[in-house]
This record gives structure tokens, C-alpha cells and sequence, in this order.
């Protein structure tokens, strides 16, 4: 944070007035409650600000450093940034201003900004942050009027400045905004808080305990909910869907029938916001009284506090801001003096643009449908993801709904299988669909050991490892990494005949696949083989579920998330190891396989110097030229820059290029200026623990497979062949969860498969490769003229860094 005083208004006046700069002047602000990934959003700001011919500048401690202008209103360089991804808080500091909230301090930051030739602000904070940044610029021309008239500044120096373009990022842990499904922070936050919860699920377990453990959100649920599907909480209290009266009797006896059942610990999430019906608050304690005096249960209060906020951002975060900070340049370029203020949001995996007060007036109005009891709609107004989160939540802890079990001609056999290898979500998403089969009145069949595990022979005879998956042993998978039913690479076309068998012989109704790329094959194996076999005439659902993200009909796998955090771990702790010698560059291995897409994402979320994927491939003159960069980089920053710098390789970028030797070749370029080193982190990218993200997707999407699997319950055998949807995958495209049949004209596996390649025809990320370029000063290959034969330092452009 900075540490200099405010300046007053007599500094800024003294200031040279400005005619209007030769270059756009953006200016980036973080405001309110400081939230992990502002860093990254700020220095996304900066250096696309700088990309695009701009001049960028940071206001320091939010408003009040806008209106009282002086040294906390400084012009960036690309190099001030440098680090920042990997950085807590907000470094720009925050804070909440009371001089803002009256004109007359408003007055004095539009002089500010004049003064200094900004009119463009983006401004990073929660929904408070961003109606005062549109206030401002509705007030904007009357305040100039104003300055003018009492004689502050000329006419001639506001006649530059007619509008205001405000663009809003909103950073917020709570992710409390309407019309973004996440905040910059939330999902950090939320890792902070499952870390926390995770480690009382350990001791609650030696101890039989129960824990009531207090989560921020003091008018929005998400922490709590997430944090409650992400640790499997036995019982959950948010704000905007307070329980229905006498919810004390029917806490105690879900929880009564959970340790019935077996379960050993109890864990009962409490938003610091919640409430009952009547608006009479749930504190903490009177839910710990009432499970220490009802059921005897040792129970113990964890309030978390202001951990929450703290600690470096997750991947999710860094990417998230990175993305968000690069689109509001874009809209700060693209914005026409009469459209309303953009904020930048997020749905599933696409970033767009809405206006501003449209988002802040929904988020008001669900505190105010909260207020007047209108809880219904309150949840309504939240986005239809919280909801369905909320009610998949519901289905997957407490399975005695008799209301919610079909009739016993539409129950199914469930078979549910993993194959290929582990990735971070494999158990919750099993675990999740068990809890649903058994709300539902369906089997969940465990598969273990995939196809190989299925077609399991003794003595010739088949055996199958084939069981019933029971409640409490899954009900443990909520964050377990790994597979517990254990997964295979083998395919079933490797013998359809014992495959088909087996499935006559358990009696399938449906099959849900979670996997990777073989996990899809094995799919269009038994998709092909349905001419032959009636056996896999059955709904077959495909749940992408590997660290490669190269699964087609998905931007999105489980475990990727998983995968990213601990790449980023591993390159922010060596890159903090070079910070004695100060001049190394790590060559880091990443995996993946045949695609890029751990590699580029990783890249954009520690802001690689330079990223290698097997897509591109890797060739001499990519290798001289980032030499090269690195040495004008090195150069450049003069050691001052302690932290060392990371190039990530995809494993089968290159068969000559290897990790080792290209390091090397650094090495021995760099001619004692710098050095370098080789890094490989192998099997420890496929992670521990799952990420957060990846057990609350996991969730959600297993349940739309289960529901999709159940779709078909009644439906004849040939019925189910005819329908393609009958076999097909479930994922994220741009703004929306969907699911794309394999076969037929239209199925992936025709349009959208490279199977040699192992991954889809068209990678949407392939786009971000340009971003991390930039973002690192380095020009793209294309740009940089890579494929022209020329060895002209000209030629191989990178900017100065
Ligand atoms: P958040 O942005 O996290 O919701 P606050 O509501 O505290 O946090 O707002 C942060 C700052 O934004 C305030 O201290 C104030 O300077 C400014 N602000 C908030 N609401 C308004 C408003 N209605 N008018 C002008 N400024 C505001």
C-alpha cells in the first residue's frame, strides 16, 4: 500500500494545465473491500492500456486518492507491474471515502482528473464503488460547469474533457453482484475458506465433533453455499433463503439421521447475514447451543473471519482479472460518449459487457426483496445458477425427499465409471450424482477400475467389479482427490463382447462416463457399437474430467482448475527461489498432452515471459527471439526486479526442443548475464485436493447428467438409439452449460474431434495465446513474423520492456 499523504487541492492546481494529451490518458482505481485478483485486474489495465497506445495511471487509496489528487495519482509504467498477479490485496491500497459521497468531493477529483488529462476511469470494487463511479459521470458536465464558473478551471481547459468514460470491474469475495455469475476475488476467498473447513473436517472426524463454522456475506449467500456443496456441510443458513419455522426441529433431525447413519462429523455453515423467516437474526452460537443442548453433540464455533480476504489469488482469479482488466480497455476504446457505463462480467466462460446500473439496481433490489421478506424472490433475482446450486445442494445432502423419489417404473440402474486418468473432481462429481440417484429412488452402480475393471474374468468366468454405491462411504468423496472407484485407460472396444455382457448382466438403464478424452472415446465406442449390441441402446453421458482440457463439446473439465492452482503454486515458489540470484529464468514442463491449454492458462494467470504449446510447435527462430527478449528484458529492470521469470513448455510441444534443452540453449545464450534452469512438475499438476471450482461444478454438472440420464427412464431401446442426444457430453460453451450429442451429422464427433490429435478442431483458448504475449511484452509469433525466413533482430519485434 502507499505509504504518501494526501496532497491538497493548492498541489494539484500548481500542476501545468493541460492542452489534451497526445495519447489517451486511462486511469484504474480499486475502491471498497480489497479482494484478491485486483492486482492482476490493475495490471491488466495498465499494460493494455499501454498496448493500446494509451498512457495509464493508477489512483492510490480508491476515491480518496481522486480527490485529493497529488502524488496519489501516478502515471504507470509497463514495469511498476511486474509481480503483481501473484500479490494479496490491493497494492493501489483502498478505501472507503466519505468526501466522495458529497458533490463537493466529487468536484474536486473531476478538477483531478482534468488537470492531469484523464477521462477515462476504470474503477474495481463492489456495487457501492460502482454507483459512485456512475454518479460521477452522470454529475460529470456540472461539474465541470461548476469549476469553471467559480473560476478553478478555464473553459478552455474543461472543453477537452465533455464526458466521462467509466468502465466497472467488480471485486468483491462475496460475489454479491447481479448479472455476473463470479466477482474478482470470490473464488480466492472461497479456497481460503474451504482450506479452513477442510481442516476441521479432519479433527471434527477424531473428535465425532460437530462445527459451526461463520462465513462472510452479509446480504448474499454464495460464500456460504459453496463453501457448504464444496465440504458437504450437513446443514446450511444464507440470507436470502431464510429456513422455513421450526427449522431447529428439522436440523436436528437431518443431522440426527446423518450420524445415524454413520457420518462422524457435522458441519454447519452459518453466512454472517443469516436470518429466519421473520428477520430475526441466526447467530453462530444459538445454532451451536441448540446442537450442544437438543443432541448432546461437543460442538465448537469457527468464525473466519478476516482470512477470508486475504492470501495470494487462485487461478480462476488471476485469469478472471486478467481477462476483465484487458476487456474494460477495450471498452474504455469502444464506449460512445451517449452509452451507459459498461461493467464487465462473466457468464460461465465468456466475458461481456452490461450496463453498469442495470447490474447494481438487480443486486439492490434482491437486498430489498430480502428486507421485505420476499425470500422467493430474492432467490429468483439472484443468477438462475445460484438457484440451481442452491437446490442441487439440497438433492445431494439430505436424500429423504419423499417428494422429490420418482415412481419405482421410472427408477433406473445407474452405472457410473472414470476412465483414463485422475483429475480433481472425479469423487464429488461421483459423490454428487450417488446423493442424487438415492434422492430420486435410482441405483448408483459404482464401475471400478473402468472397462478393464468391468470385464474382470476368474476362472473364465466374467466377475465384474461391479457394486452398489451406499451413501455414507461417498458422502467422504466431497473432497477427496484422485479416483476412489478407481479409473483405467482401457476401452471398452477393446472387448465389446464381455462389455456388452456385462452390461445385460448388471441390468445398466444408463451409463454416466467421467473422464478425459478417453473417457469421450470410450463413449463413441459404445455409441458406434449400439448396431450390434442392444446392451448399449442406454442414455450415455460423458462428464469431461481431465487436467488437459482437450475434451470436445466442453471449454471447460474438471480438474483443470485443480490443475492450474497447483502449476501456479509451483511457479510462484521457484520463481520466489530465484529471488537471491535474481536473474534466472525457469523453464517450467507442463502437461496436457497434445493441447496447449494448461500451458496458455498458467501462462496468462503467473504472466509467463513466454508460453510453448504443441499446437504452435517450437522453432529456432521463436528460440533466438525470446532469447533475445529476455536478455533486453534482464536489461532493462537492472536487477530490480528480484523474482525470477518463467517460460512454460507443454510437454509434447517440441520432440527437439525439450524442456532440458532448451534451457540450456538459454543458458548458454545468455552468455553469463543471466541463467537458467530447467523445472518439471509432472504428476504433482494433477493435484491434491480438488479446487473448489472444480467440486462445485462438479456438482452441478453431475446432477444435469443424472437429470439427462433420467430423461430417458420408460423410453424403448430403440427409441434411446434413435434420439443422438441418447450419447452425448455434457459442458460449458461461452455463456452456457449444454449438452452435444457425439453422433449424427451435427455430433461432435464428426465436427468437432481431431482424433489423432487428441483434442478438439477448434480450441476457443488458442485466442489467449496472443493475450499472454502481449501481457509480457513479448510480440505474437504471427506478428513477430515468426514463419518468414529472417534472422533481422528488426523483424523478431518485441517491446522494449
Ligand atoms: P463496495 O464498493 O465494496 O460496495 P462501499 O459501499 O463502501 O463498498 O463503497 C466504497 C466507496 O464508494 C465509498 O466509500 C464511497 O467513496 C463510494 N460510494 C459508494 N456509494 C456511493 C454513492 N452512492 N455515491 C458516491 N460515492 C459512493
Amino acid at each position: 500500500m502507499s505509504s504518501t499523504t494526501a496532497s491538497t487541492a493548492s498541489t494539484a492546481s500548481a500542476i501545468k494545465p493541460p492542452i489534451k494529451p497526445a495519447k489517451k490518458r486511462i486511469a484504474v482505481l480499486t475502491s471498497g473491500g480489497d479482494a484478491p485478483g485486483m492486482n492482476g485486474a490493475v495490471r491488466a489495465v495498465v499494460r493494455m492500456a499501454i498496448h493500446s497506445g494509451c498512457e495509464a495511471f493508477a489512483v492510490h487509496e480508491g476515491y480518496e486518492g481522486l480527490v485529493a489528487g497529488g502524488d496519489l495519482i501516478k502515471k504507470m509504467h509497463w514495469e511498476d507491474v511486474r509481480g503483481w498477479l501473484s500479490r494479496g490485496g490491493t497494492l493501489i491500497g483502498s478505501a472507503r471515502s466519505m468526501k466522495f459521497r458529497e458533490r463537493s468531493g466529487r468536484l474536486q477529483a473531476a478538477k483531478n482528473m482534468v488537470l492531469r488529462g484523464i477521462d477515462a476511469l476504470v474503477v474495481c470494487g463492489g456495487d457501492g464503488s460502482l454507483t459512485g463511479a456512475d454518479l460521477f459521470r452522470s454529475e460529470w458536465p456540472g461539474l465541470l460547469k461548476e469549476l469553471v464558473e467559480k473560476g478553478e478551471l478555464t473553459e478552455q481547459q474543461v472543453f477537452p474533457y465533455t464526458t466521462l468514460n467509466i468502465v466497472g470491474l467488480v471485486g468483491s469475495i462475496d460475489n454479491d453482484m447481479s448479472g455476473t455469475d463470479a466477482t474478482i476475488g470470490c473464488y480466492s476467498s472461497l479456497t481460503r475458506i474451504c482450506d479452513a473447513v477442510d481442516d476441521v473436517f479432519d479433527t471434527a472426524s477424531s473428535h465425532q465433533r460437530g462445527f459451526v463454522i461463520e462465513v462472510m456475506g452479509r446480504h448474499c449467500g454464495w460464500l456460504a453455499l459453496m463453501s457448504a456443496i464444496s465440504t458437504g456441510a450437513d446443514w446450511l443458513f444464507i440470507p436470502e433463503m431464510p429456513p422455513r419455522d421450526g427449522w431447529e426441529d428439522d436440523m436436528c433431525s437431518v443431522i440426527t439421521k446423518n450420524r445415524e447413519r454413520g457420518k462422524r462429523r457435522t458441519i454447519v455453515i452459518v453466512a454472517e447475514g443469516s436470518q429466519d423467516r421473520h428477520l430475526n437474526k441466526i447467530s453462530s452460537n444459538a445454532v451451536k447451543d441448540l446442537l450442544s443442548d437438543r443432541l448432546g453433540l461437543d460442538t465448537r464455533v469457527t468464525v473466519l473471519g478476516h482470512t477470508q480476504r486475504g492470501g495470494p489469488a487462485c487461478a480462476y482469479d488471476r485469469w478472471l482479472s486478467t481477462l476483465q482488466g484487458v476487456e474494460a480497455v477495450k471498452a474504455v476504446l469502444d464506449v460512445r460518449p451517449d452509452s451507459p457505463s459498461p461493467v464487465i462480467v462473466i457468464r460461465e466462460n465468456k466475458i461481456e459487457r452490461m450496463p453498469l446500473m442495470e447490474a447494481v439496481q438487480q443486486t439492490k433490489d434482491v437486498t430489498a426483496r430480502i428486507h421485505a421478506k420476499d425470500f422467493d424472490q430474492a432467490m429468483a433475482m439472484r443468477d438462475s445458477e445460484f438457484k440451481e446450486y442452491y437446490n442441487a445442494y439440497l438433492n445431494t445432502t439430505t436424500v429423504d425427499h419423499p417428494k422429490m423419489r420418482l415412481p419405482e417404473k421410472k427408477q433406473m440402474r445407474i452405472a457410473i465409471i472414470h476412465v483414463g486418468a485422475p483429475a480433481g473432481g472425479m469423487n464429488p462429481a461421483t459423490r454428487a450424482a450417488v446423493g442424487y440417484c438415492l434422492t430420486r429412488g435410482h441405483k448408483p452402480i459404482a464401475i471400478h477400475n473402468g472397462f478393464p475393471g468391468l470385464c474382470r474374468h476368474h476362472d473364465d468366468k466374467p466377475i465384474g467389479s461391479v457394486r452398489e454405491i451406499e451413501w455414507l462411504e461417498s458422502d467422504d468423496w466431497v473432497n477427496e482427490g484422485g479416483s476412489e472407484i478407481g479409473t483405467n485407460r482401457g476401452l471398452p472396444g477393446d472387448d465389446l463382447e464381455t462389455t456388452a455382457r456385462a452390461f445385460e448382466k448388471h441390468k445398466f438403464d444408463g451409463l454416466f462416463i467421467v473422464g478425459g478424452f478417453e473417457a469421450y472415446t470410450a463413449a463413441s465406442q459404445l455409441r458406434k457399437a449400439r448396431d450390434f449390441y442392444d446392451a448399449f441402446k442406454i442414455p450415455i453421458v460423458v462428464l469431461p474430467a481431465t487436467i488437459s482440457n482437450n475434451v470436445p463439446g466442453t471449454e471447460y473439465s474438471l480438474g483443470s482448475d485443480t490443475c492450474l492452482n497447483t502449476l501456479i503454486m509451483f511457479c510462484d515458489a521457484i520463481r520466489q527461489s530465484a529471488s537471491s540470484s535474481r536473474r534466472r529464468v525457469f523453464v517450467v514442463e507442463t502437461q496436457g498432452g497434445k493441447s496447449g491449454y494448461i500451458a496458455t492458462t498458467a501462462g496468462l494467470s503467473i504472466g509467463a515471459a513466454a508460453v510453448y504449446i504443441p499446437e504452435e510447435g517450437i522453432n529456432i527462430k521463436m528460440l533466438a527471439r525470446d532469447i533475445e527478449f529476455l536478455r533486453s528484458s534482464f536489461a532493462s529492470d537492472r536487477g530490480a526486479n528480484r523474482a525470477g521469470k518463467i517460460i512454460l513448455r507443454n510437454e509434447t510441444a517440441s520432440q527437439t526442443y525439450t524442456t532440458q534443452v532448451i534451457a540450456d540453449m538459454i543458458k548458454e545464450e545468455a552468455k553469463g548475464r543471466f541463467e537458467s534452469r530447467a523445472a518439471v512438475p509432472g504428476h504433482f499438476q494433477q493435484g491434491g485436493k480438488p479446487s473448489p471450482m472444480d467440486r462445485v461444478r462438479a456438482l452441478r454438472m453431475a446432477i444435469k447428467c443424472m437429470q439427462h440420464i433420467e430423461s430417458y427412464a420408460g423410453k424403448s431401446r430403440d427409441e434411446i438409439a434413435k434420439d443422438e442426444y441418447s450419447a452425448s457430453v455434457i459442458g460449458v460453451k461461452g455463456s452456457r452449460v449444454l449438452f452435444s450429442p457425439m453422433g449424427g451429422p451435427g455430433g461432435l464427433e464428426f465436427t468437432d474431434t481431431d482424433w489423432e490429435k487428441r483434442r478438439p478442431k477448434h480450441e476457443f483458448w488458442l485466442e489467449l495465446q496472443d493475450l499472454v504475449d502481449v501481457l509480457s511484452g513479448r510480440k505474437p509469433h504471427k506478428e513477430a513474423g515468426m514463419l518468414e525466413d529472417s534472422h533481422s533482430k528488426g523483424k523478431w519485434g518485441y517491446e522494449s520492456p
